[in-house]
């Protein structure tokens, strides 16, 4: 037998107890290129698979070795192959793309996994028990729970408010989950705001709003995700009102939450509708701090039943610091990479494996102009092409004035291109509009505070 026929019969074996992943990674450059006097060479293309075969695999290819060549082994070296090694590098590339594209799969999967929903509306995944309380989000927390042990009696409505991928979803559905755990006769409605617009609209359009209203007063418990969406809906914020109080006349739970407070609605929605938001209690969920962020991280290995190590969850942790579904989708490609490499993953594959990741929290210079005119136009429920285009009414000249402001303030831009950027205005516009929020932003709280809400968003 030659050393290459004994080898080749080695990884024969081998393949059979190893994964496919495995194998391939550790085991496809190998060759046996010594075998005297009960000593082997076995040259590999890298230290660093060299390490992982003495580590992980040498008592299995030692055996192996044994049994096939039916000699006692005295020693195995394991010797790096230089020539090799150079073209080693090039193949890690393309083992990168491999990688990216796995994380892309998991990724797609979680999506999936986020759309089951049941006949309620709700993911069975998104329960209290899956909620990691810390600091920023105790007292909303406490307020749901509440809520689900006494729905209709304690707080109504509550109203859950905070930033993008902090938990607003989850704690919603949590009570609506807990409330059919404890009582499966309660009807209880998870809805999205917009799913409740295009469920108006269609019913008006097919002239069934009889069977519309049917199905949503009579509910036990009613929820209703990113609340703001209301804004500039008329006709459907109109129903959404009487939807309201019928619901709230006979003690039925309301939840509604949004990525603002109640405050922030008044002049974009009708008062009496704000001042309903406001009538029970209203809980924040803010930014949650490292510690948080980590044991969040442990609670989604057990869900996924994988285990990671705790530095490396650290490492995650300190880097994405802004939303927990982003920090989740980053444990997602980091579980990806350790299944696909079938290696533990050292901090410094950690961090270049996030690298992409936007993970300090944004600065002033980072923002762009388009970015501004975005979150402004979503904050007061507008479009893009409204805020920068022609029409003077005060509900769109408004968020174009404080755009010009912020534009000014925030990004240091000069008056004319200001006026360029914002639909080709001329730079005495843009003057006006700074001067004009500058005064009124002196007097105006609420002003003070929309300002404030919208820096927020721009900067998380
Ligand atoms: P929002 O609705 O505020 O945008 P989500 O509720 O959709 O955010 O949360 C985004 C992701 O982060 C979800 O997968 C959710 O399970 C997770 N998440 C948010 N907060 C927590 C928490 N406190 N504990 C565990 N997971 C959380
Ligand atoms: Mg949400």
């Amino acid at each position: 037998m030659t050393n290459h026929e004994l080898w080749q019969a080695v990884l024969g074996e081998l393949e059979l107890v190893l994964s496919k992943a495995s194998f391939v990674t550790w085991f496809s450059q190998t060759s046996l290129t010594m075998f005297e006097n009960n000593r082997v060479v076995i040259t590999v293309p890298n230290t660093f698979v060299k390490a992982w075969l003495e580590k992980k695999h040498h008592t299995t290819i030692l055996k192996t070795l044994q049994n096939i060549s039916s000699q006692i082994i005295k020693e195995i070296a394991y010797k790096v192959d230089d020539v090799r090694f150079a073209e080693g590098l090039s193949q890690q590339r393309t083992q990168t793309v491999v990688i990216e594209k796995a994380a892309e799969q998991v990724a797609a999967q979680n999506q999936a996994m986020e759309k089951v929903t049941n006949k309620f509306g709700l993911n069975p995944k998104y329960t209290f028990k899956t909620f990691v309380v810390g600091k920023g989000n105790e007292f909303a927390h406490a307020a749901a729970q509440a809520v689900a042990d006494h729905p209709g009696k304690k707080y109504n409505p509550l109203f859950i408010y905070g930033g993008v991928g902090l938990g607003k979803t989850h704690l919603t559905q949590a009570i609506g989950n807990e409330i059919l755990i404890k009582n499966q006769n309660k009807k209880v409605l998870y809805i999205t705001c917009e799913q409740f617009i295009n469920d108006f609209i269609n019913a008006v359009r097919s002239k069934d709003v009889k069977k519309f209203k049917d199905v949503y007063r009579n509910v036990d418990v009613f929820l209703v995700d990113d609340i703001q969406f209301i804004i500039g809906k008329q006709e459907t914020g109109e129903e959404f009102f009487h939807t309201f109080n019928a619901l709230f006349q006979e003690d039925k739970q309301i939840v509604l939450s949004s990525d603002r407070p109640p405050r922030a609605f008044q002049g974009l929605i009708e008062d009496r509708m704000c001042s309903r938001f406001e009538c029970g209690v209203i809980a924040d969920i803010s930014l949650p701090g490292l510690e948080t962020r980590i044991a969040i991280l442990e609670t989604k290995c057990k869900e996924k039943q994988v285990f990671v190590d705790r530095e490396v969850l650290i490492e995650i942790a300190s880097k994405v610091q802004n939303n927990i579904r982003e920090l989740e989708g980053a444990l997602n490609k980091v579980i990806a990479n350790q299944q696909i490499r079938n290696i533990p993953l050292t901090k410094d594959m950690v961090r270049s494996i996030l690298s992409g990741y936007n993970t300090a929290p944004a600065t002033r210079r980072s923002v762009t102009a388009t970015q501004l005119i975005e979150t402004v136009a979503n904050y007061y429920g507008i479009t893009i092409s409204q805020v920068v285009g022609k029409s003077r009414e005060q509900r769109l000249s408004f968020p174009r004035q404080i755009i010009m402001y912020l534009m000014r303030e925030e990004l240091d831009y000069s008056y004319p291109s200001i006026g360029k950027e914002i639909g080709g205005r001329d730079h005495t516009t843009a003057m006006h509009a700074c001067s004009k929020i500058n005064r009124e932003m002196e007097s105006d709280a609420k002003l003070q505070q929309d300002m404030d809400y919208i820096k927020q968003r721009l900067y998380n």
